[in-house]
């Protein structure tokens, strides 16, 4: 039986990725292993969205060319370090196949073909069908062929891993925004989005098997326009999507209880995606809502095409209409030219906004962009800027938890308790985690828990 052994680097649309090629090899009887180093095909999913990311990679790359060459018997292969590889070849050489897909396999494309020559396949954005022709090749012991990379994108089909509660499901890919630090509208190319009907059918299939969460996926999901099929010619927006997907769930019984959704652009937030929320109770009460930035000034050199002020009546709208909403974001500090007042002004709009969770970074030029060629300022300055923030969303993150000690939730449970085995483990609708006593029949089913304790950033709970 060949084994197939995936590295998967990036977004959440990444992970979406190497998880339905991963549906191939399982179709096909392939067995996945748990080491590179005695797998017959290897799989590096990549991410360009920092340098430092590809930095890894590339890092990556040179041990993968080591252990092709221990695998291939070739002499002078060192095995040092690769000790279980040199193991599995005592009895001769035991060839493993690379494959590189994802965004640098998209931006590097030719360099990768002609400077990296041990990479067996290089499957950019675009070719990913390819992969089934790829396994027939291994399997049947063929030499590598090329790969047409003029081709147009295609949706894979699945997405979830095998016995999974929640996955990932994309709906559109590209970006048209050109945010002026994002390489991805550079390596992912123009906006594309899933007719209506491929999706609805990727959900019905979703819920044969274990998934109870779905988290619709796409660069900026609220520019999604697609067509109820792919050969009608209507338009359906995001907030007719979301009506459309809450109506199916509903017209079908399905056991899918929540639909998430990441990442909004706020320029793009409409009223009716609100509305489709507030009156949908399967679109899960919570926001994931990137700010990047609390100064005009800077959202303005970051080309977001929104102002704070437009933002902070966003938020506005959308707890009005929501009162339980749970609200997440992105912030970046220490852009080119950012200020002292600008930083009070993130500060200022995150004690307005009171963000449940927020990813928060420094900002790292990313080349080929048109910041990475601004004045940067000092490593230093960006990463006390941030400091600030994180010290702060740590105050908001408990106070907005704690508020919510004592209430009974619905909780999707997800598996047993990593620190106390006699626990389960779930998470609420506002993408909580809790942990509480119950009989493990419950694993992967929707309970009622009562909220009686906030320990860290996790709930602990009784179950009702
Ligand atoms: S919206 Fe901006 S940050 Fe997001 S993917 Fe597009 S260009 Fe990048």
């Amino acid at each position: 039986m060949k084994t197939y052994f995936f590295e998967t680097y990036g977004c959440e649309m990444n992970i979406a990725e190497s998880a339905a090629v991963e549906q191939l090899f399982i179709a096909r009887g392939w067995k996945k292993s748990e080491s590179a180093q005695t797998a017959d095909l290897a799989v590096i999913n990549t991410c360009s969205i920092r340098e430092t990311a590809e930095n890894r990679i590339l890092g990556r790359l040179g041990w993968f060319s080591g252990l092709k060459a221990v695998r291939e018997c070739r002499p002078g292969a060192k095995a040092k370090m690769l000790e279980e590889a040199a193991e599995y070849v005592r009895d001769g050489a035991k060839p493993l196949t690379l494959v590189v897909m994802g965004c640098m396999a998209e931006r590097l494309l030719q360099s990768f073909q002609k400077d990296y020559p041990f990479i067996d396949y290089v499957v950019g954005t675009y070719a990913k069908h390819h992969f089934a022709e790829i396994i027939s090749a291994v399997e049947e012991g063929r030499k590598p062929f090329q790969i047409d990379d003029s081709e147009q994108y295609r949706f894979a089909s699945i997405s979830a891993e095998p016995g999974a509660f929640s996955t990932f499901v994309p709906i559109m890919h590209g970006c048209n925004n050109f945010c002026t630090y994002c390489i991805v509208p550079y390596v992912r190319g123009r906006e594309l989005s899933r007719p209506v009907d491929e999706i609805l059918n990727e959900i019905d299939l979703l819920g044969k098997m274990k998934v109870r969460e779905i988290t619709l996926i796409g660069q900026n999901v609220n520019s999604y326009h697609g067509t109820s099929t792919k050969a009608s010619a209507d338009d359906v927006n995001f907030a007719g999507l979301l009506q459309k997907i809450a109506d199916h769930l509903r017209d079908t019984s399905s056991p899918i209880k929540w639909v998430r959704f990441m990442s909004s652009h706020p320029k793009d937030f409409s009223d009716d995606v609100i509305d489709v929320i507030a009156r949908e109770p399967v679109i899960c009460r919570h926001i994931h809502l990137p700010v990047q930035n609390g100064s005009t000034a800077v959202l303005k050199a970051m080309n977001r095409r929104y102002t704070r002020e437009q933002y902070l009546e966003l938020v506005g709208r959308i707890k009005a209409r929501i009162p339980e909403v749970s609200l997440t974001t992105d912030i970046m500090m220490g852009f080119p030219g950012e200020t002292e007042a600008d930083v009070e002004d993130t500060l200022d709009l995150m004690r307005q906004v009171k963000y449940e969770s927020a990813m928060m970074y420094f900002y790292n030029p990313r080349e080929g962009t048109p910041a990475a060629k601004m004045e940067q300022l000092p490593v230093e300055v960006r990463k006390e800027r941030l400091q600030r923030v994180i010290d702060l969303q740590l105050e908001h993150t408990h106070e907005q938890m704690s508020k919510r000690v004592g209430s009974t939730v619905m909780v999707l449970v997800e598996g047993v308790s990593r620190d106390d085995k006699t626990e389960l483990l779930g998470q609420t609708e506002q993408h909580e985690k809790i942990a509480f006593k119950a009989d493990k029949s419950k694993i992967g089913s929707f309970v009622n828990v009562k909220i009686t304790e906030l320990s860290g950033n996790t709930f602990r709970g009784e179950l009702q």
